[in-house]
């Protein structure tokens, strides 16, 4: 089993660690922070990016902010850190949370076991040692028995598939990979490609200084107002006063935000008039507690329509051209069915002279030029185009790196149709590898930190019990796995999730199947499985002595 002074196996590797972890945001830093400083394993994590922080270190667009409030989208782990730092904003930005990032990473830190710089290109399983090989694409080795994925949900940025796109001679900006030290739009012609969360933060917050913005919409976004102030000092005080219980009560709800606040009642129960009381107090409130105002708005066409009326009434009387208020109103599928935006100002710039936009179902773009963009109807020039156009979510970044498990399976060819986990935590097939916030878990339908904490604790605790019992392998079996899967499926496929062409659902991507990857039943259901199956002998698992342990 593995000790402080690494796994001790034979190999021709220069490096060798207990555990590696791939990726240094939120989720490589506390689980190495866990396995380091908590079991004094031997960890080492490899980081693409040059700084830990990970989505808050590559997303630095303008206006980039958490559509969770800030005390809700904190570590917990240690009530210290939770007390010494101060957020300023109900919603903090970008920055701030960079900073936060980097804070928790000096406090532990943790960066004296980063490489960063270092993308990993392959893991590969040697079954003869039970060890993983990481081979990064700088060309260093390194082996461990335990390998943990904590590469992100949201970090593998879509390339532009949009004939012409790189024929474009202006300068070209991706929401996902900022540049550092931000950008000048005074007073420039730009073009926006792309009106999700991304999107429509970039668009809020440019639509001021620059010359003039067109925004191409493909499909148009539900959006909500965040009502984004400086924190109130009573509101930390409070939160700190009472620390223990609001963290259990995240970490037992439906999706790990207490400001949700979500009531019982079905929709057309309650009468009309308390109904649209209900829906203007959330809108009022701001933030996600709208999509929570009753409890069939999800599953429910008839009581989500209800919702789809109130926030159509809310952009035509936002929006003062009539035709653009039609356009930006999304109807072609149910509210909350993709992620709710939360925004400062989005549908008023479009009372802006200086901002128009392009529907491309009506308009579509034909080619991006070397001085725009041209759709079916026109040539727009451009100084500088942005594409917010999103992510290959969940399975993204891990399809990028060639991973291979027993036998030489590659996840990649293993997941083809889709991807097949237990819990989303584990692949059959692929002893100690460990996914955070992987497909099949809540992950992202949840506060991502509650959900990051829970599975970095799980995994943690899991390779302390094998060392404690001898034991040196964990693997998912192939029946708990299809088992896990088809639960996965069935309860997805009772709410409005499947009536969208949604990136929880693969559809942003040409080609990827079509399957609902989180897991839509609660973090804290989902949290009790997973106590209750380690609880059960790692139930689902077969637990063995690697040849060499
Ligand atoms: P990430 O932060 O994505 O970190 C993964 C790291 O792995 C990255 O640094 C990446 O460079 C690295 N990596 C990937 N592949 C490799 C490789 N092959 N080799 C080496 N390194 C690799 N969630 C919320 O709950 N609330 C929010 O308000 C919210 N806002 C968001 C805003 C944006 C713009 C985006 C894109 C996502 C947002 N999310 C939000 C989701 C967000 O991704 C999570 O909250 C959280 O930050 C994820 O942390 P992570 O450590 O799991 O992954
Ligand atoms: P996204 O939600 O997938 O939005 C991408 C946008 O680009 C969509 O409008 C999409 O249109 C458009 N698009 C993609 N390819 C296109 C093409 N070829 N031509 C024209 N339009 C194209 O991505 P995102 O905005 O980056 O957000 C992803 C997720 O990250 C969010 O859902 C959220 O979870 C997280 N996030 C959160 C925040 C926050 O508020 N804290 C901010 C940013 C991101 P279609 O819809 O038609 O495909």
């Amino acid at each position: 089993m593995p000790g402080a002074k690494g796994a001790g196996a034979e190999s021709a590797a220069a490096e060798i660690y207990d555990a590696i972890i791939v990726g240094a945001g939120f989720a490589g830093m506390y689980m190495l922070h866990r396995l380091r400083d908590d079991m004094g394993l031997s960890a080492h994590v490899f980081e693409a990016g040059s700084g830990v922080g990970g989505t808050w270190f590559w997303n630095r667009y303008p206006g980039a902010r958490v559509d969770i409030e800030s005390q809700e989208y904190s570590f917990s782990f240690s009530e210290e850190l939770e007390k010494d730092w101060h957020w300023t904003e109900r919603y903090s930005a970008q920055p701030e949370i960079l900073k936060y990032a980097n804070h928790v990473a000096d406090r532990f830190d943790l960066r004296r076991d980063i490489s960063f710089n270092t993308r990993v290109a392959s893991a590969i399983y040697e079954e003869a040692t039970g060890l993983w090989r990481i081979t990064t694409e700088d060309g260093r080795i390194a082996t461990a028995r335990f390998c943990i994925m904590a590469t992100g949900c949201l970090s593998a940025a879509k390339t532009p598939d949009i004939p012409g796109a790189g024929q474009f001679e202006g300068e070209t900006y991706s929401t996902a990979t900022w540049p550092t030290g931000g950008v000048d739009f005074k007073d420039k012609k730009v073009g926006i490609i792309g009106t999700g969360s991304s999107g429509i933060q970039t668009i809020t917050t440019i639509a001021p200084e620059v010359g003039e913005l067109v925004v191409f919409q493909r499909t148009p976004n539900f959006s909500v107002p965040a009502h984004n102030g400086p924190l109130k000092p009573e509101i930390t005080r409070d939160w700190l006063n009472h620390r223990e219980a609001y963290r259990k009560e995240q970490r037992e709800s439906g999706v790990g935000i207490l400001a949700l606040q979500p009531r019982e009642e079905l929709t057309l129960d309650v009468p009309e008039q308390e109904r649209e009381q209900e829906f203007e107090m959330r809108w009022a409130k701001g933030g996600f507690c709208l999509g929570a105002a009753f409890a069939d708005l999800g599953i429910d066409p008839a009581a989500n329509n209800e919702l789809v009326s109130f926030v159509t009434e809310k952009i035509r009387g936002i929006v003062k051209d009539p035709e653009t208020a039609d356009r930006l109103t999304p109807k072609t599928y149910p509210i909350g069915a993709k992620r709710l935006c939360v925004d400062t100002g989005y549908f008023e710039v479009y009372n802006q002279d200086n901002v128009s936009l392009v529907d491309l179902t009506a308009t579509p773009i034909e080619t991006i030029t070397s001085t725009g963009i041209r759709t079916s109807e026109r040539d727009y020039d451009f100084d500088a185009i942005i594409f917010a156009i999103g992510f290959d979510a969940m399975t993204g970044a891990l399809d990028r790196i060639d991973i291979r498990g027993r036998g030489g399976l590659r996840l990649h060819d293993k997941w083809s149709a889709g991807p097949l986990t237990y819990l989303g935590l584990m692949v059959s097939g692929f002893p100690n590898l460990f996914l955070v916030t992987g497909p099949g878990s809540p992950s992202v339908l949840s506060n991502m930190l509650v959900s990051i904490e829970q599975h970095v604790d799980w995994i943690a605790d899991c390779i302390q019990n094998l060392g404690q019992r001898q034991l040196s392998t964990i693997e998912a079996t192939p029946a708990a796995e299809s088992e896990w899967v088809a639960h996965v499926n069935e309860v997805a496929a009772g709410t409005l999730y499947m009536q969208a062409n949604s990136w929880y659902l693969g559809a942003n991507v040409p080609g990827k199947p079509r399957v609902f990857m989180p897991y839509v039943g609660g973090v804290g259901v989902y949290r009790e499985k997973c106590d209750e199956v380690a609880a059960n002998d790692y139930e689902g698992f077969e637990l063995a002595r690697a040849p060499d342990a």
